[in-house]
């Protein structure tokens, strides 16, 4: 396969690590994400952050940016980040066939006053399910009594200019979430402390609000991607690809809206989804993303492609996609295969779908 180049080159083509962000009811998820997005992003002046079909896209340029004061050393090797725009959503937690990985890191979000909460351990058992790695946001630290903000600070300088009970809070809350993380059998340190990430959890503490460690969380997601899984990120002519949402669009029928995740789509390529009624075989009539200057539901402000390479959130327009199911994999038909094989890989995936709905 395309897969199998032995040969390193010096800078592989990486594609954008794609990041979902998960955590209890009210711990900040949207708020976290609408604050790494900025105000801005429908007019197109975030700093090249652009919003795309179901999920937002981050420019290396643009982490670049807002980590400076870090000082880290930020070669960043991968194009940018991609974050799934709907937390706790199908694109994640319902995500059905086994052929539809999506996420290559995600965000558990804990709120700093709640502790763990039944799905903060729901969604840890979904990532241990799924293999997927994390970083923990310890979310709303400018709740903490006596709190004083200083707008998209690094943590660490936030921290300092705590007074002691500030800290002393902080520290105290942040022990008892390392304890609870521990009954739930995963070790977890402050994200500046760890010396063992991989064998232990990195925790980013933040505020969706006033920004602190905002710059530190994205930061890490870049960074941690691109040192660990190098050989996931490489680009590939194999695609792999998620269906988010089947939705009907005026003028368009019934449309697909999917995360490309590895390789390049094509308009008129031959493609296999998962339907309720067994496998749909039909080909791509158009690629779509959203308009850039326009507000991503005002209708008929789609760009057209002739190709689109990963990683992207898409809108795709074909033929029968009435019965489509929402996350299950999309498979493409490449010169060299059988139609037929690809259908009885759907068929597998279907199996688990079905199994699934039987049980819920
Ligand atoms: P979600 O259910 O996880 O998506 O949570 P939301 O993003 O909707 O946030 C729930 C509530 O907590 C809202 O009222 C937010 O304004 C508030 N909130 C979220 N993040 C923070 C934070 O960092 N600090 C404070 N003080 N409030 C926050």
């Amino acid at each position: 396969t395309q897969n199998s180049d032995a040969t390193p080159k010096a800078e592989k083509d990486l594609r954008s690590p794609i990041c979902c962000i998960m955590g209890h009811v009210d711990t900040g998820k949207t708020k976290l994400l609408d604050c790494i997005r900025g105000t801005n992003v429908q007019e197109g002046e975030a700093g090249g952050i652009t919003q795309q079909i179901g999920a937002t896209y981050f420019p290396a340029a643009n982490i670049r940016d807002r980590t400076k004061e870090l000082k880290a050393d930020a070669t960043l090797k991968v194009p940018g980040l991609l974050v799934i725009d709907t937390p706790g959503h199908e694109s994640f937690t319902n995500l059905r066939s086994r052929g539809s990985g999506l996420c290559d890191i995600a965000i558990l979000v804990v709120d700093i006053m709640h502790g763990l909460e039944p799905q903060t351990i729901e969604s840890l058992n979904l990532l241990k399910m799924r293999n997927t790695e994390f970083i923990i946001a310890l979310n709303k630290v400018d709740r903490l009594y006596g709190w004083k903000s200083t707008r998209n600070a690094p943590i660490v300088k936030a921290l300092k200019q705590q007074s002691k009970d500030v800290q002393n809070e902080f520290n105290m809350r942040l022990t008892q979430i390392v304890t609870q993380f521990k009954e739930q059998g995963l070790n977890t340190e402050l994200y500046y402390k760890n010396r063992e990430m991989g064998e232990t959890y990195s925790i980013v503490p933040t505020s969706a609000i006033t920004g602190e460690g905002i710059p530190d969380m994205l930061l890490l997601l870049v960074q941690w991607t691109q040192k660990t899984m190098v050989e996931k990120l490489t680009f590939s002519n194999e695609v792999q690809c998620t269906v988010l949402e089947v939705k009907v669009i005026e003028g368009h029928g019934t449309t697909i809206d999917v995360v490309l995740v590895n390789g390049v789509l094509h308009e008129g390529d031959q493609i296999v989804v998962c339907g309720m009624q067994g496998p749909i075989v039909t080909s791509i009539r158009a690629l779509l993303t959203p308009h850039p200057m326009k507000e991503l539901r005002v209708k008929g402000t789609y760009l057209h492609h002739k190709e689109i390479k990963a990683a992207q959130g898409i809108k795709i327009t074909a033929q029968g996609l009435e019965h489509a199911i929402a996350g299950t994999a999309l498979y493409v038909v490449g010169p060299d295969d059988d139609v037929e094989d690809i259908k009885e890989t759907t068929m597998e995936d279907m199996k688990s779908v079905m199994s699934r709905i039987d049980k819920s």
